[in-house]
């Protein structure tokens, strides 16, 4: 059965509804790929670019899941840095830490390019501020701002003191913060929506309304749908946190986690008075809080995480304490929008691409952390199914940990591990 959107702030703000045919019959293309999400579509995109008739199968509307729900924050922070860098030593050796520098700062080039390219309305803006949250967060911020310095990225950052962080954000809570001016944020549903039309322009075929029951592996491997068959070379798995397919392969490795996000009425000239720079924040907590105006002057607030993979009752009241706390200024403020999404969280937290059987790939599970990482792995996609190999081999052969009858035990286990990091946390 397929959903309509969720009601969001961005379901409202919608550019251009899409409206594409439900799968039919049978279809042949070059590459089936499954889920309309930014893994799917940006993926479409370059192999589009690169000339390859591409089909995109998506159980609701293009954009429905995460990418169409979350914070539109575009940073450099790349779930499981430390582990990847680590894992990543082994097929790399010193040059992993280059590989994942460079990782850093590529999800935000390639956004800015197809937005400018293509000329798609997002509402992208630059500046991000990653606040501490504790003096001891500080440790952190001050040696990545070194380590941008060293890097030849010092221009784009600025460490903030506690008494500078207040000129940029105006609450009390924070001991300083790094500001980066390389980072943006953005409407994510009008990003995937124009990445969406992008593609369709370059030749690629986009179906809605059409969840994927089985897929097919072998030389010729197909995707089958209730209505219609897609045979392909090769199918790429793109459904993060929202599909049900491979359990086999994939069960007990990726853990649904659900996230919530709120959105004020309009704030007029106390959007400006709180955020005068436009900034997209988020604190240093391991189960953060983050925010952003909006391009009609809301504040769009997230925080927290259900890591039983179940929604929350009533994510509005569980976040307003949250937001007042920011900014006691907006105490009593309307709230038109509250919405919650599905977020798939990795134990290592290294995005997970891999292959299913000689033609059938998937890359799922950004951690939180997706939007320029999901850009990252489109390009890295294409490429291998070009025939690029090495950076695909290289996160392919990262280890993840199975969750031994995950499907059941997973998300418990999860929620315990969180608690007790989240502990950890305040001792620190
Ligand atoms: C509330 C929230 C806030 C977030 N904030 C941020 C943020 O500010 N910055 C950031 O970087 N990341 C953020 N994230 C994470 C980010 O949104 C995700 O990592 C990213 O969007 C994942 O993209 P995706 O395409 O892999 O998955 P999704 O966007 O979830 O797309 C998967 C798609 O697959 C489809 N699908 C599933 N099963 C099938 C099937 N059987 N057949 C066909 N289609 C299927 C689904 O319908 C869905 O549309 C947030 C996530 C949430 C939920």
């Amino acid at each position: 059965m397929s959903e309509p959107r969720c009601a969001s702030y961005y379901t409202a703000s919608i550019h251009q509804e899409s409206d594409y045919p439900r799968l039919e019959g049978e279809v042949t293309v070059d590459v089936a790929i499954v889920g309309g999400g930014f893994t799917g579509v940006a993926t479409a995109v370059e192999l589009a670019e690169r000339g390859y008739r591409v089909a995109i199968v998506e159980a609701n509307k293009i954009g429905w899941g995460a990418s169409g729900r979350n914070g539109g924050q575009v940073t450099g922070s790349l779930s499981g840095e430390a582990a990847m860098r680590k894992q990543m030593r082994r097929t790399l050796g010193e040059a992993a830490d280059d590989f994942v520098w460079n990782l850093r700062w590529r999800g935000q080039r390639i956004i800015r390019q197809r937005v400018e390219q293509y000329g798609i309305a997002c509402d992208l803006k630059h500046g991000h501020l990653q606040a501490a949250w504790k003096p001891s967060h500080m440790t952190a911020l001050r040696a990545d701002f070194e380590a941008c310095q060293a890097r030849g990225m010092g221009e784009h950052v600025e460490l903030l003191d506690a008494h500078q962080v207040r000129d940029v954000i105006r609450t009390e809570l924070y001991h300083g913060g790094l500001l980066n001016r390389y980072n943006l944020h953005l409407h994510p549903l009008n990003l995937c929506l124009g990445e969406a039309r992008v593609a369709a322009s370059l030749g690629a075929l986009i179906f809605e309304r059409s969840p994927v029951e089985r897929i097919d592996h072998g030389p010729s491997p197909a995707v089958i749908t209730a209505h219609g068959t897609l045979r392909a070379d090769r199918v790429l798995l793109a459904g993060n946190a929202y599909h049900r397919l491979e359990r086999r392969r994939l069960g007990g490795r990726l853990f649904p986690a659900s996230l919530g996000i709120v959105t004020t009425a309009p704030l007029g000239g106390l959007a400006e008075a709180i955020n005068p720079q436009d900034l997209a924040v988020y604190d240093c907590r391991f189960v953060l809080d983050y925010y952003r105006l909006t391009a009609d002057g809301r504040l769009l607030f997230g925080g927290g995480a259900n890591y039983s993979g179940k929604d929350s009752p009533d994510i509005a009241a569980e976040l307003r304490p949250r937001l007042e706390a920011t900014f006691p200024q907006l105490a009593g403020t309307p709230i038109d929008y509250a919405w919650q999404g599905m977020a798939g969280i990795v134990i290592n937290r290294i995005p997970m691409l891999g292959k299913l059987s000689d033609t059938v790939y998937y890359a799922q599970g950004y951690s939180g952390h997706g939007v320029a990482t999901s850009h990252i792995v489109g390009e890295i996609m294409a490429k291998a199914i070009a025939g690029h190999m090495e950076e695909f081999d290289t996160f392919a052969a990262c280890r993840h940990l199975k969750v031994p009858f995950g499907d059941a035990l997973g998300n418990p286990l999860l929620a315990a591990g969180m608690w007790y990091y989240q502990l950890l946390e305040r001792w620190r």
